[in-house]
């Protein structure tokens, strides 16, 4: 049988971590590395040149005196905790190909629940604000979905109960294959969310597949063409050649954050949503992976628990 080769691809193996991230000061060179690529800048002037006062781990800027650390104005700042579990946890967060719980995250970085929880939640806002910036173009097929809540007797998928609802949408290649994709949690499946959506995630342009839900023809606001394939409903359209990748990136979904989280709370779902995201679109290069999201965490401002929770309620 043929090796899939994303499956069989060569990650980043335990040794291998802890060769480039096993001590502080690996962590540290390596931050300092991503932070500033071209050597120091201080923040406040420019000035390319500093001393460093060592038994404060602060940098001090030789032309205005200023003096800032490696984490400060990034979402590292004023955690207590040693960039060795930062790191560790950057690793089983992008390698596990559906994440881990903070319960679990917890029991392998050594640090209470509430500490894994802040380092988990504020990683996944990192790769949230990240998610937002690339937009989809080509091919792509969308679907309406819903996650959560309990379902009310009767009703299933759309217009089911209390669920949070959220579009899923693939980019697919000239062969069909998937690219890369959406999960974005939006108000409801109505013409004016579908068409903001559109205009903030897809390229003028893009030929966008959907079934019949009426609300999809707002993608035409955004300048993109719309293709619709009217299905039916249950298996016929699960099955439906033309949603073949968005259907099945669905059931990973679901899968995926059932398995891992078993429960999670409604406001967190646009989180998680873009946690599945980000490991998908960026699965061909595992070990990357780890650099990569330690170079946008340094670009993300800090995000003290209050803002945690405020964060979430702008989703
Ligand atoms: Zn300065």
């Amino acid at each position: 049988m043929a090796k899939n080769k994303i499956q069989f691809q060569r990650g980043m193996s335990i040794p291998d971590f802890i060769t480039q991230y096993g001590t502080e000061k690996k962590c540290r060179d390596a931050l300092f590395q991503l932070r500033w690529p071209n050597g120091f800048v201080c923040p406040l002037c420019s000035n390319a040149t500093y001393c460093e006062i060592k038994s404060r781990k602060v940098f001090q800027c030789n032309r205005c005196h200023h003096q800032t650390s490696l984490t400060a104005g990034t979402i590292f700042q004023s955690t207590h905790l040693p960039l060795t579990i930062w790191f560790l946890a950057i690793y089983l967060l992008t390698q596990n190909k559906n994440g881990i719980s903070g319960l679990e995250l917890s029991r392998q970085i050594g640090v209470s629940y509430n500490a894994a929880w802040r380092i988990k939640h504020k990683l996944m806002q990192v790769m949230l604000e990240r998610g937002g910036t690339k937009r989809l173009h080509g091919r792509i097929e969308i679907d309406d979905s819903y996650l959560g809540g309990k379902r009310v007797s009767g009703k299933r998928g759309r217009g089911a109960g209390r669920k949070t609802p959220f579009i899923a949408a693939v980019e697919t290649d000239m062969d069909k294959k998937p690219q890369r994709i959406k999960l974005s949690k939006v108000n409801g499946f109505l013409q004016e969310e579908i068409e903001r959506w559109s205009i903030e995630n897809l390229e003028p342009g893009t030929r966008v597949v959907s079934d019949g839900l009426a609300c999809f023809n707002a993608v035409v606001n955004a300048g993109c063409v719309h293709e619709t394939h009217i299905v039916g409903s249950g298996k016929q359209a699960v099955e439906h050649p033309a949603f073949k990748w968005v259907n099945t990136i669905l059931g990973n979904v679901k899968n995926s954050l059932k398995g891992t989280y078993h429960s999670f709370q409604k406001k967190h779902i646009p989180r998680y949503l873009a946690e599945f995201q980000y490991r998908f679109n960026r699965r061909y290069d595992l070990p990357s992976m780890i650099p990569r999201l330690a170079y946008i965490a340094l670009r993300t401002p800090p995000m003290p628990l209050r803002l945690l929770s405020f964060a979430e309620q702008k989703w």
